[in-house]
């Protein structure tokens, strides 16, 4: 059985390296880096320059899956091809798509030319450098940041920001520069029960960071956005760097005529995370729409889309095998948000679907060991 992964992120790295060699099965990871990016810790990266990427071919050591550094074009489930960038073109018998999900400007006038995005490492490494040319003591331009968008990219970036803001300042004797965090809806961090929301604005705040919710970005042009309250009232906020972290959407790059596809462009997927109509295509992580217990989306996260990955790996063990395959049955075992340095927010799941939140080193431990669990699974 001729097998494709496509996308080493957290969906297709976890089922390539839960596959074995087993007699019948052909498996080729395809993926346009040579590494793997831990995409959760990419403001750590922006603020900090971590390294935040493992190179992929150690990783595949004893699984039997060949590796193959290419960009996809294109994926034609009706005619079951694979096109690349290079004008390859790869057939499959099983297929796996995990390719993952871009920004989603919503269209807003000047935002997708004028702001960085926070979706890979070129973005992390942009971030950086603006950082370090405003700490160069020969910047003359704005030196504030507009962060749009205050879910958890946006809170975890503009903390990291102001931690690295606060470092830089004291080391040479420099202001900090403004941070700017602006969200349309309500308040920030809406994935979080208000107690931990509450206590996540306050370390923003004893950041200096400034916070306008209920602001909606209308417009973006060089150095400036523009922002809009319920009321209709405007203001132009400038700044030398506009970070947009306000949406994603899954990656458009698979056609076929009998895909049914949900908010944020999803494909729809069965229970076994195969494309609806499309029984031998598997699609995981951020491009997937998976459904929960309740029949609602799952979350696209890394936390989901490591779960769908190591499913997808051993199902394809067991259709190599003429076994059955298992159904998905998402969990959530947590939920943290990093706010700077060593502190966290979030909350863990207890038995009887209790909820225990944990703030401070404890939760920013907690953020961590989840990071060591998924670098532990694909060892
Ligand atoms: C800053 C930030 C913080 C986050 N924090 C958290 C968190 O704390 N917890 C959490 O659970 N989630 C978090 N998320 C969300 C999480 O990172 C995503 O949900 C997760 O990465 C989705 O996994 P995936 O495998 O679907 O896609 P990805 O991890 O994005 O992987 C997609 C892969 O496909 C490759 N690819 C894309 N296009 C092509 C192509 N044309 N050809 C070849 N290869 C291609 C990419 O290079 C990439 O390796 C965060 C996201 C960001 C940006």
């Amino acid at each position: 059985m001729k097998t494709l992964i496509l996308g080493a992120g957290y969906a297709g790295l976890a089922a390539a390296t839960k596959l074995k060699p087993t007699p019948g099965l052909e498996a080729l990871l395809v993926e346009q880096n040579p590494f793997h990016t831990f995409e959760t810790r990419l403001h750590e990266a922006a603020a900090h320059n971590t390294r935040v990427t493992l190179p992929i071919q150690p990783l595949l050591r004893g699984t039997g899956v060949a590796f193959e550094q290419a960009a996809v074009e294109s994926v034609d489930i009706d005619a079951r091809e694979v096109i690349l960038k290079d004008g390859r073109v790869l057939t499959y018998d099983t297929l796996v798509v995990g390719l993952g999900s871009v920004t989603n400007f919503y269209r807003i006038p000047g935002l997708a030319e004028h702001a960085s995005e926070l979706k890979q490492l070129s973005d992390a490494d942009e971030i950086y450098s603006f950082v370090n040319q405003v700490y160069s003591g020969e910047y003359r331009g704005n030196r504030d940041i507009v962060v749009g968008g205050a879910g958890l990219t946006g809170v975890e970036l503009v903390t990291e920001l102001a931690q690295r803001a606060e470092l830089l300042s004291k080391a040479r004797g420099l202001p900090p520069f403004r941070i700017y965090l602006v969200e349309a809806g309500p308040k920030i961090l809406p994935i979080l029960d208000e107690a931990l929301r509450q206590k996540a604005e306050r370390v923003l705040r004893d950041y200096g960071i400034e916070i306008l919710v209920g602001h909606r970005i209308t417009r973006a042009t060089e150095g400036s956005v523009t922002v809009q309250t319920q009321d209709g009232e405007e203001k132009v906020i400038e700044a030398g760097k506009i970070i947009w972290t306000g949406g994603i959407q899954a990656r458009d790059i698979v056609k076929g005529e009998r895909l049914e596809k949900g908010p944020g462009g999803r494909i729809a997927v069965d229970e076994f995370l195969r494309a609806k109509g499309y029984p031998d295509v598997f699609v995981i992580g951020d491009m997937g729409l998976a459904l929960n217990q309740e029949g609602k989306p799952v979350p696209t996260t890394a936390q989901h889309a490591g779960q769908q990955g190591r499913l997808t790996g051993k199902n394809i063990l067991r259709l190599v095998r003429g076994e059955a395959l298992e159904p998905y049955e998402p969990t959530t075992l947590g939920e943290f948000v990093s706010l700077g340095g060593l502190m966290a927010v979030g909350w863990m799941k207890l038995p009887w679907n209790q909820k225990l939140a944990i703030t401070g080193g404890l939760a920013h431990v907690m953020k961590k060991a989840s990071e060591w669990r998924w670098r532990a699974s694909i060892d």
